[in-house]
């Protein structure tokens, strides 16, 4: 069976990659001792800079597997596409300028305070993911995938992660938070992506 290392210790991420490859005759593993590893400096403007960046670096690590790193955020039509590349660390004071990622619950309340002072139906919002997939620090593929939604000024559900509870997609009328991994990941911009991954890979 073909394998693919993960480069990600974030359990909401491996919860999402799990859930849209369980069809799939894929092995999922995550990279070995992913948190020992030097961190990458995520500093590229776009979601697609700091994944090739990640990938290429991680790859490094594990000689001749293919290892996959995702970049992903949210993008807030009526804050400019914000928190955007700096989803992990908006509630810092200046998100870009810092490297410390800052937590989901301390992200979220930045979020509901910049959310209520935008009329609801300007609320509209989408989630990102971009897949870079790497040997050997060598770039192989990219593959994208978004969902569209509404953001929500109370938390809904307790799945997930990150921006889940805030994140009302109306296809299924319920937040990101309220679905199971494998219903998440049939609609969500980390499951679009990764089943192009793994349509791709399954033919190489
Ligand atoms: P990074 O891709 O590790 O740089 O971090 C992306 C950040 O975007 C996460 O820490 C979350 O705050 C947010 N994010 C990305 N994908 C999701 C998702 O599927 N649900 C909720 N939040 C997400």
């Amino acid at each position: 069976m073909k394998r693919v290392l993960l480069a990600t210790s974030n359990p909401g991420k491996i919860r999402d990659f799990i859930g849209a490859a369980r069809t799939r005759q894929i092995q999922i593993v995550t990279l070995p001792h992913f948190d020992t590893l030097p961190p990458v400096i995520e500093n590229g403007t776009t979601f697609t800079a700091n994944a090739r960046k990640k990938a290429r670096a991680y790859s490094r690590f594990a000689p001749h597997e293919l290892v996959i790193a995702d970049d992903s955020g949210l993008e807030v039509d009526a804050l400019g596409g914000a928190p955007g590349v700096h989803s992990a660390r908006y509630a810092q004071a200046r998100p870009s300028a810092s490297m410390t990622n800052t937590d989901d619950q301390a992200n979220n309340a930045k979020l509901i305070d910049q959310i209520r002072q935008i009329a609801e139906e300007r609320r509209t919002a989408r989630f990102r993911c971009v897949i870079a997939a790497a040997r050997d620090g060598v770039i192989l593929g990219i593959f994208e995938g978004a969902a569209d939604g509404m953001i929500l000024d109370t938390p809904r559900g307790r799945e997930g992660f990150g921006y889940d509870p805030l994140f009302y997609f109306p296809v299924l009328k319920k937040t990101f938070a309220e679905l199971r991994a494998d219903e998440k990941a049939q609609y969500s911009h980390r499951g679009q992506a990764f089943r192009k991954f793994l349509t791709w890979y399954e033919q190489v």
